[in-house]
């Protein structure tokens, strides 16, 4: 089959960003593996950083019985534009060029015999359902946090329920089939106080734009958060469809949608016995403060624990400094540590070797350990990682608790680092943790193998767009 010849084809839209492009690209796969085409656009300033890391190709690239083909969306700025560091600005301006920008974007396709059937975008680009609306196109939405986030942001959007305010700032959340959340583990965007007032206007766009998708996909699986999942699909039509980075029709798969080149570390994990190494990262967004970083430091020379540390460079408009190690630091780990600047996540929380993950809990970074049986520690520090961090820890029992977000504004020293480092690793905690995350892990492969509830919410969905696409075309005079 040409990539030209599939009948359906299907076109995702991303934000920039590692936390938003990969669960979209992970998705755009799943769909490609089940026979459809997928164009996969992104801002031009992170797609050309994909290119550089090698992670995509100029060519459709086949994956299982489908195809995935990349493009990308030129935000009008020059290159090395210092504004992009600033999303309140970027955010708006991404809008203004991609409204106008998209359509004729999609329309280049029915020009060239391949018309798009269906739009998905992922939040903070709510406009592109404004776009697929004016296009007369169904469009969907690939939700990229847990489902208890997104009954915390629609409660909060449709004011059904009381959230902390100037008035009463510390009150404690109760959510339907949720536990009750204290003040400081709702996301944090929702806080009177954050500082990021942009990002939760942005992500409510996606919230009052909700019913003009028809489907709203997510990144999890329903064993996982089962009570909330069926109560929240009885109000939105939401469906379950992950964990995305897991894809059985194409286990092994060069398309990433990596901003830097992975550091070599698999050799030197192979070299370490099997649940002795401690995996350190905290995601792309979050930067530490330097005291921070000392104490970490210091709790891994205290715990004798080896370790693999991902220590990513700041972007060079942040205008912040690079991480620095204690003096001798890397001498006296010797072989027992490794720091790297990007590590292949996905393998190093495969690997044997891998004890525990010390994380700030985003939402990609916990579905994949979770779903590679791998235990966290938990040190969240703002939007959603927060309530994963509450899950994590009270709900799913596969976490100790390193702090509580930078709202608590505090210093973790380097004897509770040392502490929760031993409590993940080692003991009958680390034992007890283990067996948790190992069910569900096991949950996780069960929902995503073929017949599973995400394979099984992923063809519906599949099913549906095709059905879509055919009174699109009758309706074609
Ligand atoms: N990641 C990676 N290598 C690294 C650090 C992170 O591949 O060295 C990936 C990780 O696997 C995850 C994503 O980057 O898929 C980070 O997303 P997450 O939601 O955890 O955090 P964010 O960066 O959005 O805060």
């Amino acid at each position: 089959m040409s990539c030209t010849d599939s009948p359906i084809h299907v076109y995702l839209v991303s934000f920039s960003g590692q936390g938003h492009v990969n669960p979209l690209l992970r998705l755009g796969k799943r769909l490609a593996s089940k026979g459809l085409l997928v164009s996969f656009c992104t801002p031009e300033s992170w797609a050309k950083q994909m290119r550089q890391a090698g992670s995509i190709s100029d060519e459709p690239v086949p994956i299982g019985d489908g195809f995935i083909q990349f493009e990308s969306l030129h935000d009008g700025w020059p290159d090395h534009d210092p504004r992009r560091q600033d999303l309140d600005q970027y955010l708006s301006q991404l809008e203004r060029v991609g409204k106008e920008l998209l359509p004729r974007m999609i329309k280049h396709h029915t020009d060239q015999n391949r018309p798009v059937s269906c739009l998905i975008n992922n939040p903070f680009i709510p406009w592109v359902t404004d776009v697929a609306e004016t296009l007369g196109l169904p469009s969907a939405m690939l939700w990229v946090q847990s489902c208890a986030c997104f009954s915390a942001y629609y409660h909060y959007y449709n004011k059904s329920v009381p959230f902390p305010s100037e008035a009463e700032p510390e009150i404690s959340v109760q959510l339907p089939f949720m536990p009750l959340l204290r003040y400081d583990e709702v996301p944090s965007f929702l806080y009177p106080t954050t500082p990021y007032p942009f990002l939760r206007r942005a992500i409510m766009g996606q919230f009052r734009n909700l019913e003009k998708s028809f489907c709203v996909l997510m990144d999890g699986f329903e064993e996982l958060e089962h009570e909330n999942v069926q109560y929240m699909s009885k109000i939105c039509p939401i469906m379950t469809v992950g964990p995305l980075f897991k894809n059985p029709r194409a286990p092994i798969d060069t398309v990433r949608g990596d901003q830097l080149k992975a550091d070599d570390c698999v050799d030197w994990l192979n070299s370490k016995p099997p649940s002795s190494v401690v995996y350190i990262s905290f995601g792309t967004v979050v930067y530490l403060k330097q005291e921070q970083v000392d104490e970490i430091a210091h709790g891994l020379l205290g715990s004798g624990l080896s370790f693999l540390w991902v220590m990513k460079p700041p972007h060079k408009d942040s205008g912040l400094r690079p991480h620095e190690l204690p003096d001798g630091f890397l001498q006296k780990v010797g072989d027992g540590g490794k720091v790297v600047r990007w590590s292949p996540q996905e393998q190093v929380l495969a690997h044997p070797s891998v004890a525990c993950f010390v994380s700030h809990c985003g939402w990609n970074s916990s579905m994949e350990a979770i779903a590679s049986g791998i235990p966290i520690v938990a040190f969240p520090q703002w939007g959603d990682q927060v309530t994963n961090a509450k899950y994590i820890v009270d709900v799913f029992g596969v976490g100790v608790r390193m702090g509580r977000g930078e709202a608590a504004n505090e210093l973790i020293g380097r004897d509770e680092v040392k502490r929760c480092l031993l409590e993940g690793t080692v003991g009958p905690k680390a034992v007890e943790m283990k067996q948790n995350v190992l069910r569900l892990k096991k949950a996780a492969e069960d929902a995503v193998a073929e017949g599973g509830s995400s394979d099984r919410n992923l063809q519906a969905f599949v099913d549906e767009v095709r059905k879509r696409s055919i009174e699109i075309e009758d309706k074609v005079p």
